[in-house]
């Protein structure tokens, strides 16, 4: 009688998960490492039916603009790093951002993000321009920014200047983590810093990890769950760690897509109304793996906006997807890869919406 008892276990603490949003950390480690026949497949049913009942069968559309690969950091997992001098660097003009902008109108986008390595040509002037210029064209259009740590005076000109979102990665909530994925010169503190100073301004904002970075263990794991409970980010980013070559983590092994896919269901459940992509990453390691990921919860994409002859530039990680199409036709493929698995992409903003789960 020992065996059922065992068994069913970790699937009462899938029930307990999502009608208490809460689970102890024993709890949430063994709902990490469960393998038992079926239990993932559980977790994201349960993810579905609480995505579908805030979003139903909405999928929403970023239009991700990779706008510079210039980086005065040293991030040891990031193929842009300071340090790499095979990486091709770009950066592309306030005009050209602006015609990304365009032709993503034109394609339906309602969101324009606005991703970077952390390069100071791009000063608070500049960023506030770009980001006036585009709310001053589609004024019915959210832009969100990704460009990195700035101080908070930096991030109020860029809100003041129109921005609605911004996506900072915590990249794991351990501190002694967090100094094995970075140089010294980072500081665990600072970025923690900037997430709370986005929030006290008024961003919807976005945190998150990468799953089986170097180093990760399922208590790191368990850490980042307590933080985005803590946090409650409107946003969650996470994408498996895939290593590139010209980095000290080269040789290290690429997340996979059932934790990845795992962890999206958890955090649904965890916080039922977040906006949570199926990451290029994620499609990366895995040829569905986007369409797991938006069956097992996500309920947003990011498709690539940046010009073609820059595309190929933006690698953070070797073997990136999508690196030679036209927007155009990565929405297309988008769009017949989301109908496949039964949910819509949908022209809209897909804001953060509170359906007051407290
Ligand atoms: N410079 C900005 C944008 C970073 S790029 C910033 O610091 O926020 C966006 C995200 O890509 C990073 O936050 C990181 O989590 C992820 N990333 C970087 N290198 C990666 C790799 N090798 N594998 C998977 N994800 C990676």
């Amino acid at each position: 009688m020992q065996e059922p008892f065992e068994r069913a276990l970790p699937f009462e603490l899938a029930d307990k998960l999502e009608a208490e949003k809460n689970l102890t950390d024993e709890e949430f480690a063994s709902v990490l490492l469960c393998d038992y026949p079926g239990f993932s497949e559980y977790l994201a049913e349960k993810a579905r039916t609480v995505r579908e009942k805030y979003y139903g069968k909405a999928v929403y559309m970023r239009g991700l603009i990779e706008f510079t690969n210039i980086c005065k950091n040293n991030c040891y997992y990031c193929g842009i790093r300071r340090d790499n001098s095979n990486a091709e660097r770009y950066r592309l003009s306030e005009e050209q951002i602006l015609s990304c902008c365009d032709a993503g109108y034109e394609l339906g986008f309602r969101t324009f993000v606005l991703q970077g390595g952390e390069d100071p040509y791009y000063t608070d002037e500049l960023i506030a321009s770009i980001v006036s210029s585009i709310k001053a064209r589609y004024p019915d259009c959210a832009v969100t920014l990704s460009i990195g740590e700035r101080e908070k005076d930096s991030y109020q000109k860029f809100f003041d200047a129109g921005a609605d979102r911004y996506l900072l990665r915590h990249e794991t909530a351990d501190k002694c983590h967090y100094e094995m994925l970075h140089p010294a010169e980072l500081s665990f503190d600072h970025r923690m810093q900037c997430l709370r100073d986005l929030k006290e301004i008024g961003y919807q904002v976005g945190c998150g990890m990468m799953v089986g970075s170097p180093y990760q263990t399922t208590e790191h794991l368990v850490k980042d769950l307590r933080f985005l409970q803590e946090f409650k980010p409107e946003m969650v980013g996470i994408g498996p760690f895939i290593p590139h070559h010209d980095t000290q983590f080269a040789e290290c092994e690429a997340g996979t897509v059932e934790m990845t896919v795992r962890l999206l269901s958890i955090i649904r459940l965890l916080l039922p109304d977040v906006l949570l992509p199926a990451t290029t990453a994620l499609g990366t390691i895995d040829p569905r793996g986007r369409e797991k990921g938006i069956l097992a919860g996500a309920n947003v994409v990011m498709p690539n906006l940046s010009p073609s002859d820059v595309r190929g530039k933006y690698l953070l990680y070797d073997n990136k997807i999508c690196t030679g199409d036209e927007a155009a036709e990565c929405i297309r493929c988008m769009a017949m890869r989301i109908a496949s698995v039964g949910y819509e992409t949908v022209i809209a903003r897909g804001d953060h919406v509170s359906f007051g789960t407290e």
